[in-house]
């Protein structure tokens, strides 16, 4: 049987690195997150294919290269301060906690919330702050962010978001209707505009209001 050290280091390769993710440290971080401890009932070659997995309440593991892609995209040297919304499983929140200093974030459905709080924290992270909540909001207390990542797809960029940003902070978010795929928008504050840029197409859940 193939190791699961295998599968991964497959999965960077070709769907990582072989899509053109030059960021080391992104390379790095996720040749070395178990990715199938954060699903269950799946097999380790599914559990490192290319394409999102059903989790549980309905919602997804995103596909490794999204994640990989998005998280190039916060261009985050190691210091800074991350937003995450929809911590779904917290396999990106795992990754994004060995690519910044510090990491928020939040889910609307209290149970995945714990359950990716545990396995983030059996894997040794210390510096993420699961928050049980509505991401519409953001957490104002503890902004501004240098990046803020969002797992679910809005139909509108929430203000509230751009509101959190640090000067040169960068947002990546999925926004479109329910339904349809979304287009990834990079927004990035600059002194006194927001520059908005677009990275293909992808489909996330929606962004739910409030939380249960
Ligand atoms: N990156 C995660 C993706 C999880 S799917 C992973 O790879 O596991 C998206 C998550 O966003 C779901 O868990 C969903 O419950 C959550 N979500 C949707 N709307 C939200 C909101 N308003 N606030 C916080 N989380 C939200």
């Amino acid at each position: 049987m193939k190791s699961e050290e295998f599968y991964r280091q497959e999965m960077i390769k070709i769907q990582i690195a072989g899509r053109g993710i030059r960021d080391k440290r992104v390379l790095d971080v996720m040749g070395r997150i178990p990715r199938h401890r954060f699903i269950s009932g799946y097999s380790l070659k599914e559990a490192y294919s290319d394409k999102p997995l059903p989790i549980d309440y309905n919602q997804t593991i995103s596909q490794p290269y999204i994640v990989a892609l998005m998280c190039e995209l916060c261009c985050l040297k190691g210091d800074e301060k991350v937003l995450e919304i929809g911590t779904g499983s917290g396999y990106q929140t795992a990754i994004l906690s060995y690519l910044a200093g510090e990491v928020y974030t939040i889910e609307r459905l209290g149970s995945l919330s714990s359950s990716a709080k545990l396995i983030v924290e059996q894997l040794g992270a210390g510096n993420v702050r699961f928050i049980y909540g509505d991401g519409y909001e953001g957490v104002p207390s503890a902004s501004p962010f240098d990046a803020i990542i969002v797992s679910a797809a809005p139909e509108f960029v929430p203000g509230a978001l751009k509101a959190q940003l640090s000067e040169g902070g960068h947002l990546i978010i999925p926004v479109g209707r329910e339904g349809t795929s979304q287009k990834l928008m990079i927004i990035v504050k600059r002194e006194s505009f927001f520059e908005e840029s677009t990275e293909g197409r992808v489909i996330f859940v929606p962004m739910r209001k409030g939380y249960e």
